[in-house]
């Protein structure tokens, strides 16, 4: 699953997680700082640059990419297991990681998580009103760009409500959908 940045993929993933702690959900290593109250293990993998490198060099990442001035990316094995043991495996990565896992699996099931407006999204992206605005507008740009991507992605899914859309995605892993060809 992927989608604009403020579109609220973190908060629907999370709601999945909570209603179907049985679907498995990718946990990514990042060189990102962890937040208040993220977990190391639960949240993400957390590494410095060098332990990011070892994973890259060793082949160990599905797909990986730079965010906001940070890496991620979603360790190979975990997801391979869980496909081996008959079990989808979900993963909430951003625009260039999804392309990486088109390519290296084609038959993956990509999703687009979306806005209800693009009024709203400006709203989300504004909202905290803490931040300079050449900021807001290099990430408005950003999230325009990535709405852009839409087409794609073989199926769209609008976060009008979390709930509602954390019910879409779960159904969406019981009986995927493929755009076809
Ligand atoms: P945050 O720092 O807010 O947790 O995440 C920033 C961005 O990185 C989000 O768009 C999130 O979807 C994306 N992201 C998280 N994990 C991965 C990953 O393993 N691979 C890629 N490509 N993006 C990720």
């Amino acid at each position: 699953m992927s989608g604009p940045s403020g579109v609220g993929k973190g908060t629907v993933v999370a709601a999945l997680r909570r209603r179907y702690p049985d679907v498995w959900v990718s946990t990514s290593a990042t060189t990102r700082p962890p937040r208040p109250g993220e977990i190391d293990g639960v949240h993400y993998h957390f590494t410095d640059d060098a332990g990011f490198a070892a994973l890259i060099a060793a082949g160990r990442l599905l797909e990986w990419a730079s965010f906001a001035g940070f890496r991620y990316g979603t360790p190979r094995e975990p997801v391979l297991a869980t496909l081996a043991a008959g079990a989808p495996a979900v993963l909430e990565i951003e625009l260039q990681g999804a392309r990486q896992v088109r390519a290296a699996m084609p038959e993956a099931q990509l999703v687009f998580l979306t806005s209800p407006s693009w009024a709203e999204l400006e709203r989300r992206l504004t909202g905290r009103g803490t931040e300079p605005s050449e900021l807001v507008t290099a990430r408005l740009e950003r999230a325009r760009v990535e709405l852009a991507a839409k087409n794609e992605f073989d199926v769209v899914v609008c976060n009008d409500d979390v709930g509602r859309a954390a019910e879409e995605l779960v159904q969406l892993v019981r009986h995927p959908r493929q755009r076809p060809g």
